[in-house]
């Protein structure tokens, strides 16, 4: 969603950011100075495009590793490839799926009775 910059229509000098769909960018603006605050135009946040970089592993396309100049190149590259990049390997879990044997309940129960115990 983006950003949008506001300033009072009354000039008082007071600037606000809203966090908008484009559709509802102007609906329920917030007021100042008993008016309601005008959207400014600002220049758009633009996230820049990666730098090249030499590729580590070979483009099944050309059987070299390619210079990546773009993020878009460097999609079509993994996807082409059947590459991952490292770190987005999938670990073979679904979100919240915990493995293995845990008795959490028995393991605190039984902790808490060694150390009580040791006191007494
Ligand atoms: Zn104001």
């Amino acid at each position: 969603m983006p950003i949008y910059a506001l300033q009072c229509s009354a000039g008082c000098g007071q600037e606000r950011d809203i966090y908008r769909t484009i559709a509802e960018r102007d609906r329920d603006l917030p007021s100042c100075c008993g008016t309601v605050m005008a959207r400014k135009v600002v220049a758009p946040m633009v996230a820049p495009d990666i730098g090249p970089y030499q590729a580590v592993a070979v483009d099944v396309a050309t059987g070299k590793a390619p210079v990546i100049n773009s993020r878009s190149a460097h999609r079509d590259f993994l996807k082409r490839n059947g590459y991952t990049e490292v770190g987005n390997e999938s670990v073979g879990r679904k979100a919240g799926e915990v493995r293995g044997d845990f008795n959490l309940r028995g393991d605190l129960t039984r902790a808490t009775r060694e150390v009580i115990g040791s006191k007494r």
